[in-house]
């Protein structure tokens, strides 16, 4: 498969950004668009229902503004157990001190843990390992009495207040969805959020919970499961099978599993959702660096491309954007890794695209995107265009991964910014849909407007006639003409 001679706007893999106090300005939240940002994350871990819908109509006049449909994917906090309000806020743990667990939510001395999951006295038994600070502090139980647990600490570091706490191996009676993530799942729903994104994923039933809960309050919005649980990786296929997306959240990953396992974990998810036909982000730490400077090490700058050499469909920044020094630095630096990465790396793929496939899609749909894209390249296009009513068909072509740009045309809002995850496929919005000769223009003058096309160029188009229900089963190939 040859390189095409003109790329999409962007790059072929997507970006998200999370949104925090750094970017949250509509000039900052506009500016990363332009640079790149194809989805906006709002983490449901901080700020208010009110501070989010501000920023969600901020999100929508940036993309309004930039002309160019942005994805949001709320991403709910889950069971995350956190600690309380500390009493020293940092305080430092120092190697064999000792803290201790005590009910409440607000540390009474310095010496004092107090946690927001209640239970959590009662199910920590001695010997088990509690991991605090991302896992940079570590302790262990060494006893429990009196509706109190002491602990030792093992690694030592500095702890905040409202710090998540991980418990690798410990089995919790936590439920998946708590009821602050059934208040802020039905939120996303009526605000017609893109994403729903649910935290420590342990099995399938939380999945389609979460899809219920979404759908019975009239959203459509696409359910990622973040892959952070050892729980989740001994039950990896099921879940990407329940699932609409995935998301590698290393930062609770590398706490939960043995950090020096994260990259071939990585690349086994991404391998799992790549057969399944599931989008996949790769999250946390890309370019963690730039919370405080200008450029990323080296190692960040290789981590984003590897992340894209291994096949994830979008690569996500967090307390880069959020909360960090340098937050648009960040998004163009990304971006910039992104295509330079696809642009020297399309020699290493496979000569043929791969037949994709995805739940729920049409065989004739599959073996349809498969030969529009043989023609392509026979014909070295620059462009297929997808027409597509849920977005689905496009997804399949995205995960082909052929490197052909590819644009998604549709008459539904949703399915635009649900493509804005979708590798490759570039949503655009506008296109007279039931005017064939009027879509070509369109398609036509957009592509020569923006370098993708040039006067005879050949584009190729897949359509459904609607002779063979639900399915894509239409390929037309054009010349561009004189505009
Ligand atoms: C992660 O753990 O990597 C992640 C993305 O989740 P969160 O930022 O919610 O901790």
């Amino acid at each position: 498969m040859s390189l095409p001679h003109a790329v999409l706007p962007g790059s072929f893999t997507k970006q998200i950004a999370t949104v925090g106090p750094a970017c949250k300005r509509p000039e900052t939240l506009l500016e990363m668009i332009r640079q790149g940002v194809d989805v906006f994350r709002l983490n449901m871990a901080h700020g208010t229902i009110a501070s989010h819908e501000a920023t969600l109509a901020d999100i929508h006049r940036a993309s309004d503004e930039a002309g160019r449909p942005v994805g949001v994917l709320v991403d709910l906090s889950g069971p995350k157990i956190r600690l309380g309000t500390l009493l020293d806020d940092p305080t430092p743990c120092r190697h064999g001190e000792s803290f201790e667990f005590v009910p409440g939510d607000t540390a009474q001395r310095p010496d004092q843990l107090v946690t927001n999951y209640a239970p959590l006295v009662e199910e920590l038994s001695v010997g088990d390992r509690v991991m605090l600070a991302d896992g940079t502090v570590s302790m262990v139980v060494l006893d429990k009495s009196g509706g109190s647990v002491r602990c030792r600490v093992e690694d030592e570091g500095s702890i905040r207040s409202r710090q998540g706490i991980n418990l690798p191996g410990v089995q919790l009676s936590v439920p998946s969805i708590t009821d602050a993530d059934e208040e802020h799942a039905i939120w996303a729903a009526q605000s017609g959020v893109d994403f729903v994104g649910l935290s420590f994923v342990r099995g399938t039933q939380e999945l389609r919970e979460l899809k219920n809960l979404l759908r019975g309050h009239g959203s459509s919005a696409m359910v990622i499961a973040k892959i952070e649980k050892k729980e989740a990786l001994e039950r990896l296929e099921d879940i990407v099978r329940a699932a609409d997306a995935v998301m590698v959240a290393r930062g609770d990953l590398g706490v939960e599993i043995d950090v020096a396992e994260i990259a071939v974990v990585q690349k086994q998810i991404i391998e799992t959702c790549q057969q399944l036909g599931r989008p996949v982000i790769v999250a946390t730490q890309m370019l963690d660096s730039m919370h405080h400077s200008q450029r990323p090490t080296r190692a960040e700058a290789t981590d984003v491309a590897n992340a894209i050499l291994d096949g994830a469909d979008a690569c996500m920044l967090s307390g880069e954007t959020a909360i960090g020094d340098y937050p648009l630095d960040a998004v163009k630096m990304m971006n910039r890794i992104m295509v330079a990465t696809e642009r020297m790396s399309h020699r290493h793929l496979p000569a043929a695209p791969q037949l994709a496939t995805s739940h729920g899609v049409h065989p004739i749909t599959s073996a349809v995107v498969y030969g529009a894209a043989q023609i392509a390249d026979q014909l070295s296009s620059n462009l297929i265009v997808i027409a597509t009513r849920s977005g689905a068909t496009a997804l399949v072509k995205a995960k082909q991964r052929d490197f052909i740009p590819t644009v998604g045309v549709s008459s539904s809002p949703e399915a635009l910014r649900r493509m804005c995850l979708f590798w490759g496929t570039y949503p655009l919005a506008g296109a007279p849909l039931d005017d064939p000769p009027a879509l070509r223009r369109f398609v036509s003058e957009w592509g020569l407007r923006n370098g993708l096309l040039t006067q005879g160029d050949t584009v190729v188009s897949i359509t459904g006639t609607g002779i063979v229900h639900r399915a894509h089963n239409s390929v037309v190939v054009y010349e561009v003409e004189a505009r």
